[in-house]
């Protein structure tokens, strides 16, 4: 079934043996015949016209490639093998469920109107003077080419609740959970060092070099947008100085992955709810905002002013601040003296408890490359997100359904790997978490998992 006789868009998450993302690539089909009586000039773009797109890769130019070509790119109308001869070269080459053999996807078919496809085609091809720049913006009235690519729209994870389903993944704070491959439509790179005051000490926090795509609403940004939306994440981003714990912060990889994440979509979200929250603590005399350690009225039980039942507090206790610690100091769940906290409640990374009054994300200083038990790939920026997915900023999903849980196995850890991790994964080009193991020890799969859970 066809009714809308649409186009087809499919892109192609290539990674390397190991697991890490190498770049996207998208093939564009099932374009069917342009309107008559159209001067527009793309719609010299015949009907079953296809389009691969593969910046970045080997293919175009590889003996693989019946129609060798040294672009960005290459068009076709009719019969042709580039397509199987694509996948199978970078199934033998790179990671094989390219060929769609295996679980899961790296590949993700979504539709596009045949008049975009149109522009599109014809826009690499001739606008950009046939080099396959997507950054061209001359046919659409100053926004890129790469602004008419589809966004990828993520599964709803069942169990989710309804405030914060459809977790912004594009951008502002309701709308749906709709993905975009990041390097394909990156508009920034965050490149840039910048300084944070932690306690007395001033840190400076080196950036990671990584693409990412800033959206405001569904609008495309202008340049003067951007550059002030780049600067209003950066200035956020600058205010965590209080959130993290003076005595014990995150080691300098952790940092670099929270500036990242406070420059992306969802990072900036998450922390404008967490800023929130800590601006209403200042503002009842509970955080003192210089040091944004609990005041003596904040470690005054009878001062909080919540129901036990929020999950900001625990029975008769005083107010709980969020924070970001090292697991060398956040590992023994003790406060320090000194700094107004009698314990933290935390998520150690990748391994712990979901609690939604969780009061700390609590980092371990040399992190892992590869999960224990499945070997899996870890994205640390991903890693961020499962956390805060945990946090009283986020949804532990404690209805989830949606998954394979072992006996004894936790739903909410797989919840967090659908709702939170696996979209931020799949946005950069990493194949989605299957497994949860707890150690090693499995405790169910994630909705991306076909077939039984190993
Ligand atoms: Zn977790």
């Amino acid at each position: 079934m066809d009714p809308l006789g649409l186009a087809r868009l499919r892109y192609y998450a290539i990674q390397n043996t190991n697991g890490t993302p190498n770049h996207w690539a998208f093939n564009i089909y099932k374009i069917g015949a342009a309107p008559t009586g159209s001067s527009s000039p793309w719609n010299s773009i015949k009907a079953g016209t296809e389009l691969l797109y593969d910046k970045g890769g080997n293919f175009l130019n590889s003996a693989a490639n019946p129609s060798r070509t040294a672009n960005n790119f290459v068009t076709w109308n009719g019969t042709s093998s580039i397509m199987s001869n694509f996948r199978k070269y970078y199934a033998n080459n790179y990671y094989s469920p390219l060929a769609g053999s295996s679980p899961g996807g790296i590949n993700y078919e979504v539709t596009i109107s045949d008049q975009a496809a149109r522009i599109m085609i014809y826009g690499l091809t001739k606008s950009g003077g046939g080099k396959g720049d997507l950054t061209c913006t001359k046919l659409l009235t100053g926004a890129p080419l790469s602004s008419l690519l589809p966004g990828i729209t993520v599964p709803v994870v069942p169990g989710s609740t309804p405030a914060n389903r459809n977790w912004p993944y594009r951008a502002g704070e309701t709308v749906g959970s709709v993905i975009f491959p990041v390097t394909l439509t990156a508009n920034y790179t965050n490149n840039k060092s910048v300084s944070l005051q932690i306690g007395t000490n001033t840190v400076t926090i080196n950036p990671s070099g990584l693409a990412i795509r800033i959206t405001q609403g569904s609008s495309t940004l202008s340049g003067a947008q951007l550059t002030a939306e780049v600067a209003r994440r950066r200035a956020q981003f600058q205010r965590l100085g209080v959130l993290i714990d003076r005595n014990g912060a995150p080691s300098a990889i952790w940092l670099s992955t929270l500036y990242d994440y406070a420059m992306s979509d969802f990072g900036a979200a998450m922390f404008r709810r967490v800023l929130a929250e800590y601006d209403d603590v200042v503002r009842r005399r509970l955080v003192d905002q210089n040091t944004g350690l609990l005041t003596t009225r904040g470690q005054n039980p009878a001062n909080n002013p919540w129901s036990t039942q929020d999950p900001r507090v625990a029975q008769n206790q005083p107010y709980e601040p969020f924070k970001l610690i090292s697991s060398t100091y956040g590992s023994t769940k003790n406060g320090r003296v000194g700094t107004g906290y009698t314990k933290y409640d935390f998520m150690l990374d990748s391994s712990g408890f979901a609690q939604l009054k969780a009061q700390a994300i609590s980092f371990v200083d040399t992190p892992l490359n590869q999960y224990p038990g499945s070997g899996e790939q870890i994205f640390y920026m991903a890693v961020v997100h499962h956390e805060f997915g945990h946090s009283r900023y986020g949804d532990t999903g404690v209805n989830h359904t949606g998954v394979q849980i072992k006996p004894n196995g936790d739903a909410t850890e797989l919840f967090a790997v659908d709702a939170y991790e696996n979209p931020v994964r799949l946005m950069y080009g990493y194949a989605p978490r299957y497994t949860y193991y707890n150690g090693t020890v499995l405790q169910g799969c994630s909705q991306y998992k076909t077939g039984s859970c190993p």
